[in-house]
């Protein structure tokens, strides 16, 4: 691609290539009273920073793009080491592995383009070191993809607004910009035509996304077109001019340690924190950060899915190649048992480092489809479908965006549904008042406790699930089913656990941990949002068995088990006693206690599912009908106690048979809940198991509610509109 002519900076105009995204151009001009300094680079063509984050690649970025077609003199592409990840977001070693290949290859991609350019690590908050760093390279303009993640937003916002002060502060023009690329549709632009809304089903998406105009001679309701691949890149500044040890007035703040929620990981203790001895590196090399000088143990990172742009491409072709794949996916029919290779796509977490571009997926699926109908061949449906899965993910960030830090949270939220789970979150309250999670959770009950810390570690006694968690911590992904499974079992369908708690887990360990689409399936799974069908539960036992019913997933993930014959391999506490000796693996304990090689032991279930599904039924059921939602006064005060008939350290039967759930029961019908179906998977219920005379009177009395039955995935609250 020939850049567009560069038109000196002035304020308004820009290449006139992208004119139709000046509104996200932010414009910071010199204050009048100062006396305008000649910026070092005018004559060529401006400074540019350009400031890598979850948008690891070269190609369809329209970042990127805008930054080349300035026509750069000098051209500096950073990465700033930010402690908010680094120490106060949960991520586990196999999400620093895959980051670091992610940026280890966009380095290599960009030397490709340039010999001498790399990605440049900066080893400091991007708080503190962007305002120095434009200044110390007389930056012209700083460049990067937009981000409405809560903290993303927070973070650069504060530092728009230093640049600001800094281009007063040198009478100077210093811009801003930065340009979506992270999702097919701009968030804030699918809240805006959903009438300043979070989106809370793929029809609101749908409906908004048909508002918008892409701008670049497409069809509303289809995302922008991509942008060509650059095929070089400006030089940087020379290595002198970028050094910035030598400079006795850039002042290396090396970053807060504590809190530190990753503490855990860093095995290698005596090395911790070898990441922010400088700020461009032990060797002054602005080198990319190693496991190692994180204090991780790379033996901890044992996860099989790579990361990088050449990887996510390589992938990206392979299912592309493969027409009738793309054509007639549909996700419900997808199985979450298999592996090496799995059923989907596994694309997701290049889709959060953004190494691979989410609207090259989708033209390349259309480009398939196309191929396919001229051949009189049908292709899958919306949502199922793979562009439909993609939609899920835009709706997720438009819930997010609209939201801000209330999404991942129950206080102040909402759109989430005040269910009383056990273990809930602590907040503390901020100087503006807002009530934020402070990363503890109020143990309230031991039962439970050790319950969540059983799901955790993949002890639970119910091998499909201890399979799923177990994939989850090792690998660091699970196919979305799986994740139906145990986020069902470990909220509303059999443990009664916040869904915070799981989000955290979640959190910790995907690889392709994205909060926007995290924290909204866990709230849908969890009937908290989105989706409100609670007497539909996954069944531990049949639900993996009619995806697997030898059992070769689990025989994979609980080896200890993989000699059990298929009548037991989902149930074996079952088996006699010498048949377990037989298979080499006693079922008895708590399965902290793993055996010996010849004999090992997995424990029996923890809970009885049929009656903790009962319990957990009845309890929503009662939720739902007392009906608050996390902004309520109620909730956020903590009078809900008092309505729930809360009491610390209870067990669970004491409370099922107690006043609280005496009190809730009392009169109402349950009203509002919703005929919505869950594209995005399936419900997952299981017909044998699921007691089906109850779930018929749900589903009668919703949709006996005032005569009418909800419409199909319309999932806005009727108690509260206008959320
Ligand atoms: P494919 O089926 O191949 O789908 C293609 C792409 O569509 C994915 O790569 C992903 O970007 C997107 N996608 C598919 N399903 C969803 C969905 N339901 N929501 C949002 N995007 C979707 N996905 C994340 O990307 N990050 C998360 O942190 C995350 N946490 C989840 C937590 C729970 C409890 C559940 C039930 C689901 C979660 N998902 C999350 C959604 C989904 O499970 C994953 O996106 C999907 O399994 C990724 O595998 P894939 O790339 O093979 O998906």
């Amino acid at each position: 691609m020939a850049p567009p002519a560069f038109k000196k900076l002035s304020g308004t105009a820009v290449s006139s290539k992208t004119q139709c995204n000046q509104a996200l151009v932010a414009s910071i001009k010199p204050s009048p009273k100062i006396k305008q300094q000649p910026t070092l680079s005018s004559v060529d063509g401006p400074r540019i920073l350009y400031w890598f984050r979850t948008d690891l690649r070269v190609h369809d970025s329209p970042a990127l793009d805008h930054a080349l077609s300035l026509n750069p003199s000098v051209f500096i592409p950073i990465w700033t080491w930010d402690p908010h990840y680094v120490y106060r977001a949960r991520v586990g070693p196999n999400r620093w592995k895959f980051l670091l290949e992610s940026q280890q290859a966009l380095s290599d991609r960009l030397t490709e383009l340039n010999p001498k350019q790399k990605l440049h690590l900066i080893r400091e908050a991007p708080q503190t070191v962007i305002k120095k760093l434009v200044k110390k390279w007389a930056i012209d303009v700083l460049v990067f993809e937009k981000d409405t993640d809560a903290y993303a937003r927070e973070r650069d916002e504060n530092v728009t607004k230093q640049i600001e002060e800094l281009s007063r502060e040198l009478g100077r023009e210093i811009k801003v910009v930065s340009l979506m690329g992270r999702t097919l549709f701009d968030p804030d632009e699918l809240v805006k035509r959903n009438g300043n809304r979070p989106t809370m089903s793929m029809a609101q998406v749908v409906k908004a996304s048909q508002q918008i105009d892409p701008g670049d001679g497409g069809r509303k309701g289809e995302p922008k077109k991509c942008v060509p691949l650059p095929e070089s890149l400006p030089n940087p500044l020379d290595k002198v001019e970028m050094d910035l040890s030598s400079d006795k007035d850039f002042q290396h703040e090396v970053p807060e340690d504590s809190p530190d929620v990753n503490k855990g990981q860093r095995g290698l203790g005596k090395d911790k924190d070898k990441h922010y001895v400088s700020v461009a590196g032990p060797n002054n090399d602005f080198a990319i950060v190693t496991l190692e000088e994180m204090g991780i143990d790379p033996k901890d990172a044992m996860s099989p899915h790579k990361g990088g742009e050449k990887e996510a491409l390589r992938l990206l072709k392979k299912y592309i190649d493969d027409e009738e794949y793309i054509g007639t996916f549909e996700k419900p029919k997808s199985s979450p048992a298999e592996f090496e290779p799995q059923s989907t796509t596994l694309l997701s977490p290049h889709h959060h480092f953004g190494t691979l571009s989410v609207r090259k997926f989708w033209w390349d699926i259309q480009e398939v489809f196309a191929k396919r109908k001229k051949a009189g061949k049908q292709n899958a449906g919306e949502p199922e479908n793979m562009p439909g899965q993609l939609l899920f993910r835009d709706m997720y960030f438009g819930a997010q965006a609209a939201l801000g830090y209330a999404y991942a949270q129950t206080q102040g939220n909402k759109v989430a549904r005040f269910i009383d789970w056990h273990l809930q979150s602590n907040y503390s309250k901020t100087p503006v008042g807002e009530h934020l999670l402070d990363g503890t959770y109020n143990v309230d009950n031991e039962e439970a406790e050790e319950r969540f810390r059983r799901w955790k570690e993949g002890r639970t006694g119910f091998p499909w699930i201890d399979a799923l968690m177990r994939q989850l911590k090792y690998e660091g992904w699970m196919h979305h089913l799986g994740r139906h499974s145990v986020a069902c079992f470990l909220t509303r369908g059999g443990c009664y656990v916040s869904w915070e708690r799981g989000a955290e887990v979640f959190e910790e360990w995907l690889v392709d941990h994205e909060t926007a689409c995290n924290v909204g399936n866990w709230m849908w799974l969890s009937c908290t949002a989105f989706f409100s069908q609670f007497y539909r539960c996954y069944s531990p036992i049949a639900f993996g068995k009619k995806w697997d019913p030898e059992g070769h997933f689990i025989r994979k993930y609980v080896p200890e088990l993989r000699n059990y014959d298929k009548k037991y391999i989902y149930e074996p506490s079952k088996a006699p006693i010498a048949d377990q000796k037989r298979w080499g693996c006693q079922i008895t304990g708590d399965g902290t206690d793993r055996g010996t090689e010849e004999m090992a032991k997995y424990p029996k279930p923890m809970l009885d599912f049929n009656e903790m599904r009962q319990f957990c039924i009845d309890k929503v059921k009662a939720a739902y009908d007392v009906g608050l939602y996390g902004d309520d006064e109620k909730v956020m005060s903590g009078e809900w106690k008092k309505i729930f008939g809360h009491k610390e350290g209870r067990t669970n039967k004491d409370e099922a048979n107690g006043e609280a759930t005496k009190e809730m029961k009392r009169g109402r019908t349950p009203d509002g809940y919703k005929e919505d179906i869950d594209a995005s998977g399936g419900i997952g219920d299981d017909e044998d198991e699921q007691p089906r005379k109850q779930r018929k009177a749900y589903m009668k009395a919703a949709k006996n509610e005032k005569g009418k039955q909800a419409k199909i995935d319309v999932m806005v609250t009727r108690r509260r509109p206008n959320r």
